[in-house]
This record gives C-alpha cells, structure tokens and sequence, in this order.
C-alpha cells in the first residue's frame, strides 16, 4: 500500500478497501488527502464485545464530569442521570471559564448559557441564551421531560427554570467581572483557543443504552442573545440511540452549519468506529467550506451502542476525557488537517 504522504485523495478512493483509519493517521495527524470515504469503511463481521458502561467528553476537564457519570450510575442512577450530574460538576466549577458558574460572559457582561441533553429514545431539551441559571443541563432536562418542547431560549428559558422552583443565581464572578471590563478597554477578539469550550459529555450503559449532554457559556464576550452549537440538537449533540451519540465543541459558527454532531452519529451508522466517524465528518466540513480547516475550529467525541469510543478535531490542542470502570484517562484526539 502506498504511504499516506503519496496518497491523493482519488487513488485513496479506489485503494479504500484495503485501507483503514491507522493506515492514514500518521503521529496522530490526518491530513484532508488522505480521506477516507464511506465506502472505505467496513461493516464488521460480527458485533464486537460490549466494553460499557463508557463516558467520553471533551478535553481534560470532561474528566470530572466522566467520573461522577460513572458513580451515579454505579449509585443506581440511570444514564440520563449520569449525564445530568456529570455536567452538574462543570457547571459548577468556577475555574472553568467556558462552562457555567464562572463562564466568561458576553459583551454586555452578562452570562449567557446554552446547555442541551438528549436520551436514546430520541427524546431531547434544550435551553439557549439563558441567564441567572447555576445549571441549565438540569433545566434542559426539565424542558425534555416537563413540557412538550424541545427548546427555550433567553428570558422565556430563565422563566420556565424559575417556574420549575430554580433558585436564580448570579452566574457573573468578581474575577470575570473584571476580565470583562479589561476587555471593554481594548474591545479585542479573543484566540481561538482563549474565547471559548464546550463541557460534551456521551455515554454508553452496560446494556448499550446511549445518552449525552453538553453545557457551555460559549463565546467569550458574544453578542447578547448569541447562540452557539452546544444547544441544537445534530449540532452540538446527537445520540442515535440504535447507533452511538456524539458531541462537539469548538467554534459554533462552524459546527452548526453542518449539523456536526449529527454527521458523526450517521458515519457510525454507516458502520464507522467513533474515531472514523470523528475524522470523516471533520473532513467532509473541511471539504466543503471555503475557511481552512485550521481555522474552523471542529472537535468531536464519539462513542458507539458497544462501548467503542474516539474523537478527532482540527484544533492540534483538542483533548479528550475517557471514564471505564478501570479508570480515566485524558489524552490528545487525532487532529485533522488539510
Ligand atoms: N461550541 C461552543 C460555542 O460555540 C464553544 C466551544 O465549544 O468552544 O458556543
């Protein structure tokens, strides 16, 4: 077989069958090439063992929030309480400075929150641009099983919460305060790898039931009233509950033109690992769009109905966060690159 570095992407294509994802990821690096197609993806054989329960989210972070998913459900909890109180933890961590208590607000200096989860019989609740809120995952939640909407935004979500008996709480701390007023000084754009993160957060039980979750304060320094990925349903998320469930962070703007999310689910329905499917709807994007890659920020998690699991972005820092009932471990995503 040729080496990566001599594949274009048309001989690729018609070498596919004989390739694989590990024949194309060169020190963890994909280059858009090398694609694979869909076509060289192979169905396996037979089903591969179960390996669940599995949580897997993005960066290193996700770790905290893997780890209480993990004993919630050894507590007797089911996985959409797994998912709920593993994001609970992040929200909830003033250090982290895009997810939640502590986020980084938008330009008026106010957080704004946007959070979505979403079950494997198809069930979804979002909430988008909402305020006041210590943890909108729980009021996505509400909104799933308490109404018959899928998503609120803005005041109307802050109202439903406060209705449901949520205490509000001022999301805005002394620290960020004041990052935010520095900020107005200079009114700068913020780097990429500063401005924003997404708490993603997919799970596989032990019987294969699949669910996830995501929760962010997006942007740093948005427009008020700006919406990112993490709260639409096949952007920011999508659990296929007879496929896998995927999530994303990253540059919102992005992700949500191609419903990312939504695409890794249909690769791994396709018969794509998480990985593949991580690589392949990264590339696809990066196909498509006139921006490069490098600067589109796409960064995905996936894990499928046996508990396999992968993630892939075009951010060379993407990371990810891995929980089995032998431990965690955090560590780099395959980066995908034109
Ligand atoms: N995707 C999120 C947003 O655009 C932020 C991130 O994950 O980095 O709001």
């Amino acid at each position: 077989m040729s080496s990566p570095a001599q594949l274009s992407r048309r001989t690729f294509l018609s070498t596919a069958a004989a390739a694989t994802v590990a024949d194309l990821v060169v020190g963890n690096r994909l280059s858009a090439e090398e694609s694979l197609s869909t076509q060289t993806v192979t169905s396996p054989t037979a089903d591969p063992v179960r390996q669940a329960p599995v949580f897997v989210s993005t960066w290193d972070f996700g770790r905290v929030a893997n780890e209480k998913a993990m004993a919630t459900l050894a507590a007797g909890g089911d996985m959409l309480d797994a998912i709920e109180q593993g994001i609970r933890e992040t929200e909830v961590d003033a250090d982290n400075h895009s997810v939640g208590f502590g986020g980084t607000p938008n330009a008026d200096g106010v957080v704004q929150l946007d959070a979505c989860i979403m079950n494997h019989l198809y069930n979804a609740g979002s909430v988008a641009a909402i305020e006041d809120i210590l943890h909108p995952i729980s009021v996505a939640r509400l909104v799933m099983e308490r109404t018959k909407h899928v998503m609120l935004a803005g005041a109307g979500a802050r109202k439903f919460a406060l209705e449901q008996g949520i205490e509000p709480t001022e999301m805005l701390t002394e620290e960020r305060r004041q990052k935010w007023q520095q900020w107005l000084k200079t009114q700068q754009e913020m780097s990429l790898e500063e401005s924003h993160d997404t708490i993603a957060l997919v799970g596989c039980g032990t019987d294969g039931t699949l669910s996830g979750g995501c929760s962010t304060s997006g942007w740093g320094y948005k427009l008020a009233g700006r919406v990112g990925d993490s709260p639409i349903i096949g952007s920011g998320l999508y659990v296929d509950g007879q496929v896998g469930a995927a999530g994303a962070t990253g540059l919102g703007e992005n992700v949500m033109r191609y419903c990312g999310s939504f695409q890794v689910v249909e690769f791994m329905a396709r018969g794509a690992t998480p990985e593949e499917a991580c690589i392949e709807t990264v590339l696809s994007m990066g196909r498509k769009d006139p921006l490069p890659l490098k600067d589109m920020s796409l960064n995905f998690v996936a894990v499928d109905r046996f508990g396999r699991y992968g993630g892939a972005g075009s951010d060379a820092g993407f990371r990810y966060s891995v929980t089995t009932v032998e431990g965690s471990q955090s560590s780099d995503a395959v980066t995908v690159q034109e």
